[in-house]
């Protein structure tokens, strides 16, 4: 990211932020920027794919305060006005959730309109997390915020899929009739520290059987592609639209396409491992292609992730050989 300063939560007056999901990957490294700044975090999570540690990391800071609650039936907080409600709750690695496909529509749905609600009452902005999931299997490429995408609404994939288009509609209708200040990102791939290790996505399991000399598992042919971004950028971009009045939808990645051969490669590489790469079946309705387009963040944020893959794959690796 460019070093000129762009308006974020860094610069902003003390908010008070809860975040759902805040035990999992990127809501930690939420809780962590927020605190960071002077802010003070109400986290929530259920566990149902987060790590009691990510709350372990924050649990004595004097601005930190953790709900354990399932955000779908309902988000116990009763203290003071938020300034924001951070939806981020929501199973998000294929093997987590098509093992809790119901829970994971319910979240997207139920938890996102709980979610909506709090904001509501409370006058405070809503941030949602999206996916780059809501263009499927696209037909387009690079995937622009226009493109409407290509989704089986019935396929293994759905409960994610279209759990996310659902809360994006409802979030716009939020926006259009009640007047909820609202944001939409749509992530694509994002890595980084304490993902679990038993997450199931692809860094995740490259990286541990890299690091354990186990066979680096490729599914398919390995040449479907995916564009990563390290969770500094991701976070980043996240900081500065809460600044920015815009509602419509934006894609937050990092444009540099791979396939997953080559990756398995790079991550060999870096490891120095002498693991073998070997082939199992493709996961049905993988998507074959995926790129963000990010003119939109590159104009309203002047977003532009930075940080290349092979140096934060060897960070991620010194950490996990720990
Ligand atoms: P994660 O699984 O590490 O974190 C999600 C957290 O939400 C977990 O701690 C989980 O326990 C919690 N959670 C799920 N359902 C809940 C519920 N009903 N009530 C309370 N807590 C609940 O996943 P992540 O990678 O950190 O993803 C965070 C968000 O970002 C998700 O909404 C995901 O869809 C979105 N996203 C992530 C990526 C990525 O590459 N990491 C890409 C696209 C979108
Ligand atoms: N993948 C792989 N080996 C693995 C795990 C995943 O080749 O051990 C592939 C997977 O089929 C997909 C890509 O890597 O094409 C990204 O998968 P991931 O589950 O990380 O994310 P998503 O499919 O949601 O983009």
């Amino acid at each position: 990211m460019p070093e000129t300063p762009f308006p974020s939560t860094a610069t902003s007056d003390p908010l008070r932020i809860l975040i759902t999901g805040s035990a999992g990957f990127v809501g930690s490294h939420l809780v962590e920027r927020f605190l960071n700044e002077g802010h003070t975090v109400i986290g929530v999570d259920n566990y149902i794919s987060g790590q009691v540690s990510n709350t372990d990391l924050f649990r004595d800071h004097p601005r930190f305060t953790f709900i354990e609650a399932d955000v779908s039936h309902g988000i116990p907080y009763t203290g003071e006005k938020l300034d924001w409600v951070m939806h981020f709750a929501s199973p998000a690695s294929p093997p987590h959730y098509q093992q809790f496909p119901v829970e994971t529509l319910m979240v997207g749905a139920q938890g996102t309109q709980n979610g909506l609600e709090l904001a509501h009452a409370h006058g405070a902005g809503f941030f949602l997390a999206s996916t780059s999931e809501v263009y499927g299997d696209p037909h387009v490429h690079p995937q622009p915020e226009t493109y409407w995408g290509n989704v089986n609404p019935i396929g293994v994939r759905s409960c994610y899929d279209e759990a996310k288009r659902y809360a994006e509609a409802i979030t716009m209708a939020y926006h259009r009739s009640r007047g909820v200040n609202t944001r939409i990102i749509r992530i694509f791939n994002t890595y980084g520290p304490r993902m679990r290790p038993d997450d199931g996505r692809v860094i995740t399991n490259f990286v541990h059987q890299a690091l354990r000399g186990e066979p680096l598992t490729v599914y398919g042919d390995g040449s479907q592609t995916r564009s990563f971004q390290y969770i500094d950028d991701l976070v980043e971009g996240i900081s500065r639209l809460m600044m920015v009045k815009h509602h419509e939808p934006v894609n937050l990645g990092n444009p540099q396409e791979i396939t997953m051969l080559q990756l398995a490669n790079i991550v060999k590489e870096i490891a120095r491992s002498e693991s073998v790469i070997i082939n199992k079946d493709m996961p049905l309705d993988d998507p074959i292609r995926r790129k963000p387009d990010i003119s939109i963040a590159n104009s309203i944020l002047c977003f532009i992730p930075s940080i290349k893959i092979e140096n934060a794959l060897r960070k991620i690796m010194v950490i996990s050989d720990e």
